[in-house]
């Protein structure tokens, strides 16, 4: 039966998250040739809504109010109630970012409804998630009421981005009152490059890479390749990285196409959260450590012979 599908475009820095459009391609197997509607909020997000359209949107609403410049769990969680009430769609559907594992609780909880969170895959019938930190997958289907769902980033491929798609954008008035929360500023860490839970290759190191020095021919294999440095909370605790880092269980959830594990002997709470990756690369100098159960490639070795090596074969190739 089609139905109708609300999808939430999360906004950083300007910017709608690449999630935003995984979400959609979710939402367009749930909707089952019904409507997926875009939701974008912010203080001024009107020239974002289109970009939700040439991803499948076929209608978008955009609620603009200074007090949803920044999240908060309040505000958002009001301006989403009234969104849910004047459209009241048979499914909503977040990514499972920091904001999404905040906000589609208090969702559920306002509408008492269930939360399927962090899904990986849609089948006709229901939503595959992983359990017991991604050693298993479990099907859970909604028989009745709305349905509430998180996906994980990099799981679920958008649809091919086309700007010839048209749609409505309406946008919503919505009061928020009340709130115990005003955020005045945002100070980000300075950590620039690519974003860790949606880049495609990842860089990663442990407690092997011993120092923060370590990690410097880490970062340089990561921009050689366009990619991401991660860490095992070995590493973070060590202090050769800071927390942001951490991949796994109590971190990160990451998925992307190359993923690099550096001296990491690949405990199930650090394999919890990179498990998922397309192509998995081990380079432990311990040939009995347990990331080669899980790697698609191992390579047998000290890792500070073999991340330079590599370096310099990818420049080598650069330049030729
Ligand atoms: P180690 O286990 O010490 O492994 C270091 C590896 O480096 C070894 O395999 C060694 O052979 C190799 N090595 C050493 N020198 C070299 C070299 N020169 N070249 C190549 N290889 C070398 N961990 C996480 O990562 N993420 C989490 O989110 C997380 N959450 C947790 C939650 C809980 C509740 C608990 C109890 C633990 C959690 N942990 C988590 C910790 C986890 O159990 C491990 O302790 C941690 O992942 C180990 O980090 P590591 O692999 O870097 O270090």
């Amino acid at each position: 039966m089609s139905k109708k599908v609300l999808v939430f475009g999360e906004v950083r820095d300007g910017e709608l998250r690449n999630v935003s459009y995984e979400a959609i391609a979710a939402a367009k197997q749930v909707a089952d040739g019904g409507e997926v509607v875009g939701l974008v909020l912010g203080e001024s997000v009107q020239n974002l809504a289109s970009n939700l359209i040439y991803y499948g949107a076929d209608r978008v609403i955009t609620v603009e109010d200074s007090q949803l410049k920044s999240y908060t769990p309040d505000a958002y969680s009001q301006a989403v109630m009234q969104v849910i009430d004047a459209e009241q769609p048979d499914g909503f559907i977040l990514g499972h970012t920091a904001l999404g594992k905040d906000l589609s609780p208090r969702i559920a909880a306002k509408l008492k409804s269930g939360l399927i969170s962090d899904a990986v895959r849609i089948e006709e019938d229901g939503f595959i998630r992983p359990i017991y930190s991604g050693k298993a997958f479990e099907k859970l289907v909604v028989n009745e009421g709305l349905i509430l769902a998180t996906i994980r980033p990099n799981n679920i491929t958008t649809l091919e981005k086309d700007e010839s798609r048209s749609g409505e954008i309406v946008s919503m008035n919505v009061e928020i009152k009340d709130l115990r929360t005003i955020v005045k500023e945002v100070i980000r860490k300075a950590v620039g490059g690519v974003d860790l839970s949606e880049a495609k290759i990842i860089v990663s190191g442990g407690r092997g890479v011993k120092s923060s020095e370590g990690f410097k021919p880490l970062q340089e294999l990561a921009d050689l390749l366009g990619g991401a440095v991660g860490a095992s909370r070995g590493a973070c605790d060590a202090e050769y990285c800071d927390y942001s880092l951490q991949i796994g269980q109590t971190g990160k959830v990451v998925t992307p196409d190359l993923y690099i594990a550096c001296g990491i002997s690949g405990a199930i709470q650090h394999v919890a959260g990179m498990s998922s990756s397309k192509v998995i690369v081990a380079i432990n100098k311990d040939p009995e450590a347990e990331i080669f159960k899980i790697a698609d490639y191992g390579i047998v070795g000290d890792l500070f012979e073999v991340v330079p090596m590599l370096i310099e074969e990818l420049k080598a190739i650069a330049v030729s």
